[in-house]
């Protein structure tokens, strides 16, 4: 039997790894993964996404040695470099066939392409299978036969789809006899990418047993209030499973299957925690649809072409105040600097600290979006770029432009005793009651350290309302 390539990329697990699944039925598999810095400092990967990936990777080697799968680690430091890498490894190793599983984007895609014709000119087919999705890109269109804008459409022609069969899970390869090939080494850390706190590790431990673990843990103990506790960050109402699912640890089968597995089988009816959390896995799936379906916005351009003529503000400062948690409203705050402390941000505060920059500070939403890329271990293009284009009202099925977030409303609404906000502000512990929301009220400022609020919010909501309006965009 001829050997097999699995080249593994944001799908760092054994089980259910379609890619993985499919190269062990045709033959013994060698596995590999390829080192892309250059790469992955153009597209802002934090350094703790990549730490992530590394620390993931080691436990796979051990998992794929259990099965006699050695992993390769080779560097090709911009995707350009991958056709050549790839190709020379075929032909050292005598590989028939590569087996990838699709990533989206454009670079992605170019990069597959590119790889797809080097090696078809030495006689090796790359073959590829979804697997990041529950649905391809381009199987659920409209009518008219476009992708989807409107994400509760979207949603309908996935259930329509899903309850004719969930996708099913792939099996776990088997043991295979050893090909006296032994793995490469994992490096510690990569140049230019800084290695994260312990504590900053300890919150995200590795490997898919840790992974399944939480999953489990998340399913039996919380997704069945999960549609009240979602917006409370400071109670563990939601699954932090993302940086899991953003670097292939786990599946959005594996975790379709665990909700369904709480709910009798069922998507639409029965438990409302395990239906609105399926809806969640279901944003995830609509914005990388839109990624692939508009090509534009993984250019960073705006999905309303109108809005590239917003008049933003270029100011630094108001920019920095925001990116290390120093604007005064320390429900901000707190949200910017759990990001900087953890890789990761609750989805209610993502929303509310993106639509202060956008809105009140009428700061591009592109800076926002590339801050939080440089620093969330679930950096994920797709939805990133779907959340910062939602909160600015640049996007597709946004928030409507005058629909703005009041932070202090948001923070009396969603942190009512300021648990959250003490947490992150420690400066903040002693102040009591309700005035957590807006020290400033009191005159609680300065001493304690923490700074007044930068803007007034009355008035920038003016501002931004009249910016947008200036466009004559529809809202
Ligand atoms: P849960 O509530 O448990 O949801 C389960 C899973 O569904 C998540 O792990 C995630 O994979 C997916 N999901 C949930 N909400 C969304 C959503 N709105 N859009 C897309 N997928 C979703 N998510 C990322 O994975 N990577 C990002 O880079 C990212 N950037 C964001 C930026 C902004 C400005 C906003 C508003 C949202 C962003 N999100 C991003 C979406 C969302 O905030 C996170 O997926 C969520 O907070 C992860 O926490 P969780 O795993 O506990 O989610």
């Amino acid at each position: 039997m001829k050997r097999q390539l699995v080249w593994l990329r944001t799908d760092l697990r054994l089980r259910d790894n379609t890619a993985l699944a499919a190269a062990a039925e045709r033959g013994p598999v060698i596995a590999l993964f390829l080192l892309s810095p250059g790469q992955w400092r153009e597209h802002d990967d934090a350094a703790c996404k990549v730490d992530f990936w590394l620390r993931n990777l080691r436990e796979l080697r051990a998992g794929l040695a259990a099965l006699n799968i050695p992993l390769l680690v080779r560097t090709a430091d911009r995707w350009n470099d991958a056709p050549r890498v790839i190709a020379e490894l075929c032909r050292h190793h005598d590989i028939e066939t590569v087996h990838v599983n699709e990533e989206y984007g454009l670079h992605e895609a170019r990069r597959d392409a590119a790889v797809k014709r080097e090696l078809a000119g030495q006689g090796v087919e790359l073959r590829s299978y979804l697997d990041q999705l529950l649905f391809a890109p381009g199987t659920l269109l409209t009518k008219g036969g476009g992708y989807f804008q409107v994400y509760s459409q979207f949603r309908k022609l996935c259930y329509e789809r899903l309850n004719q069969g969930a996708p099913s899970l792939q099996p776990a390869p088997r043991p295979q006899a050893p090909l006296e090939l032994a793995s490469d080494p994992l490096p510690e850390c990569i140049d230019g990418f800084e290695s994260p706190t312990e504590d900053l590790r300890s919150h995200w431990p590795a490997g898919e047993a840790e992974a399944h673990e939480r999953l489990e843990a998340f399913a039996d103990e919380r997704l069945g209030g999960y549609h009240d506790r979602r917006d409370f960050p400071a109670s563990d109402g939601t699954s932090q499973l993302s940086p899991h699912l953003a670097a292939g640890v786990l599946s959005p089968r594996q975790c379709l299957h665990a909700a369904l597995a709480n709910n009798h089988g069922e998507f639409e009816t029965g438990n409302s925690g395990a239906v609105s959390w399926i809806n969640e896995l279901l944003w995830r799936e609509f914005y990388k649809h839109i990624l692939v379906g508009f090509p534009r916005v993984s250019r960073h351009r705006a999905f309303r072409e109108d809005t590239e003529k917003l008049n933003w503000r270029h100011d630094r400062q108001d920019l920095e105040a925001w990116q290390q948690g120093r604007t005064g409203f320390p429900i901000i705050d707190a949200a910017m600097r759990q990001l900087l402390a953890t890789g990761w941000m609750h989805n209610r505060l993502r929303m509310v600290v993106a639509m202060f920059l956008t809105k009140n500070l009428l700061i591009d939403w592109r800076e926002g979006e590339r801050w939080f890329m440089r620093h969330l271990i679930d950096g994920d293009l797709a939805a990133n770029n779907g959340g910062w284009q939602w909160s600015a009202s640049t996007g597709t099925d946004a928030v409507p432009y005058f629909r703005l977030f009041n932070p202090i409303s948001q923070s009396e609404r969603f942190d009512p005793d300021g648990r959250f906000i003490r947490r992150w502000l420690p400066e903040l512990a002693g102040v009591e009651g309700r005035a957590i929301h807006d020290p400033s009220r009191l005159g609680l400022f300065g001493a304690a350290g923490y700074p007044q609020p930068m803007v007034d919010l009355s008035a920038t909501r003016e501002r931004a309302l009249e910016a947008f309006k200036g466009l004559s965009v529809q809202p």
